[in-house]
This record gives C-alpha cells, structure tokens and sequence, in this order.
C-alpha cells in the first residue's frame, strides 16, 4: 500500500519505471483526444467540479488512462471525497502513476500523471481515508471506465 511518504519519495528522487512508454507529439495527442481531454491530459488544465463524468459514479470496473489506455485505477478504491472530482485511495499498481511536485496557483500539490504517456491525471493529497491516508483527485477527462469483464463461457 502506498503512503504519503512513498508519494514525497517519489516526486522528490525518482518515479517508479513504467511497464512501457508512449511518446507522441501535441499534433498527434490532439488528432485522437477531444479537445477536453487535451486540455486536460496535456495541458495540465482542471475541469469543473462535480459536472464531470465520474464524479458521482461507482459503477464496478477498471478506469483506464483515456490517453494510452493504461490501467489506472480500480473502481474498489473509489470513494466519495465530496471535492467534486472523482477520488481514488491507491492506484491499481505501483508503476501505474507517476508524481511531480507543482508549485502552480500560489499552492504545493503533488501532481499526478500517468506513468506510461505522461498524462496529467489530477493530484494526490495527504487527507484521504486510513489506512493509506491518500486522495487521488482525478479529472474524469483523463481517464475512461471499463465495463466490469463478462464470464465468456
Ligand atoms: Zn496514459
């Protein structure tokens, strides 16, 4: 489970290696995004509060990075953090997301992207329920929820 300090540590030497890497330019990152998503996933910008898509939902299933499809989260570590955004406790792996101090709007937030194309997701906060004690605010732009898997046979 990670902790705050696990958080610190991170943004302050170095993040966790990613289970792959996807480079692409703004021209390519916005010829498949819609413009919200852009303006979100790559240009660090902040949706509204509480009309977002995932705010209120918790429906069972895997959120993945709307960028890259990277897992990110597991609607079993979402909870209701009345900010407006939706809330996680942990991430769905370690590797999953990487964290970056961000010193912006006169605050000290610790932002949080998506490990493999380098996605801004939100922020992670130290005033989330025990016992991890963390709250991944995260932008319902940045990420996209799988249906729960079907039983196939
Ligand atoms: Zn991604």
């Amino acid at each position: 489970m990670l902790r705050w300090i696990d958080v610190l540590t991170y943004a302050r030497y170095s993040n966790p290696e990613p289970p792959r890497r996807v480079n692409l330019t703004d021209q390519e990152w916005a010829a498949q995004l819609t413009p919200a998503q852009f303006r979100v996933l790559r240009q660090q910008h902040t949706e509204p509060p509480y009309r977002n898509a995932y705010c209120r939902s918790y429906e069972p299933g895997v959120y993945v990075c709307a960028g890259c499809n990277s897992p990110l989260f597991d609607s079993t570590t979402k909870y209701h953090a009345i900010s407006g955004w939706p809330s996680f406790t942990q991430p769905l792996t370690r590797s999953a997301i990487s964290y970056f101090f961000d010193d912006s709007h006169h605050m000290q937030r610790v932002e949080v992207r998506c490990n493999v194309c380098g996605g801004h997701l939100g922020h992670v906060f130290p005033d989330g329920p025990a016992p991890g004690g963390l709250r991944y605010c995260i932008n319902s732009e940045s990420i996209r929820q799988l249906p729960p898997p079907t039983d196939a046979r």
